[in-house]
């Protein structure tokens, strides 16, 4: 056989169909057990893929007929939504077959999970990842996530987890300044379930807010309206 001289082509990235969800639960959790991710309490949980996908997205990276990458994105909260605040996304299970490594799959799964969180208005993108992820942990750095040491968690199991979050617009809609810092934004956060946002988060513009017997409208002259409440 000669050697291909053509590179591989490109992989897809799309909601997972119901005909694969035993794909997708069989890569993941393959791929967390050979890796030392997960026992196997946690790789039943990792195969059911149904579950997740009735509470959140589910995309795979698909090369043909076969699924090599698989993520799990939470925009709109839920159980798959932990630690996250409402307006937060959260990114988890990113898994790449080892097959297939080296083609950018791991990346165009978690550009298309951002991609996704911007579409439902997300400001910014949570995940937990274990210290020896170290594929996945160059990626999400290639996409700016920063390290928010203050947010490091264990679920147990003798698991610690490193936290990362990537802001998805410029501004804090609560006190108006530059959202990059995590840490900075605890109150702001807190009080975002119970205020209507004061700044734009895309321009920083102040709000033209109006509170309504059953929550609020606030209006960007640029940007558009926001409801909510
Ligand atoms: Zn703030
Ligand atoms: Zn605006």
């Amino acid at each position: 056989m000669p050697t291909p001289i053509h590179p591989s082509p490109p992989v897809a990235v799309r909601p997972v169909r119901a005909e694969e969800h035993a794909a997708v639960a069989a890569l993941t959790a393959d791929v967390y057990l050979r890796e030392g991710w997960a026992d196997e309490e946690y790789a039943a949980h990792l195969r059911d893929v149904a579950g997740r996908a009735a509470t959140s997205t589910v995309l795979v990276a698909v090369d043909g007929p076969r699924v090599v990458g698989a993520l799990t994105v939470a925009t709109r909260g839920g159980p798959m939504a932990e630690m996250a605040a409402p307006g937060e996304a959260v990114v988890r299970m990113l898994v790449v077959d080892p097959a297939a490594r080296g083609r950018g799959v791991g990346r165009a799964l978690v550009g298309a999970a951002l991609d996704l969180a911007r579409a439902d208005g997300c400001r910014l993108v949570r995940l937990s990842t274990q210290p020896e992820m170290a594929a996945a942990h160059r990626v999400y750095a290639s996409y700016g996530f920063r390290r928010t040491p203050a947010r490091d968690w264990s679920p147990g199991r003798g698991v610690q987890l490193l936290t990362y979050a990537l802001p998805l617009v410029p501004w804090c809609d609560q006190c108006g300044q530059a959202l990059e810092d995590d840490g900075a934004h605890a109150r702001c956060t807190a009080g975002r379930d119970l205020e209507p946002p004061r700044y734009c988060p895309h321009c920083r513009r102040r709000m033209v807010v109006q509170v309504l017997p059953d929550g609020w409208t606030a209006r960007c002259v640029e940007h558009g309206t926001t409801t909510g409440g």
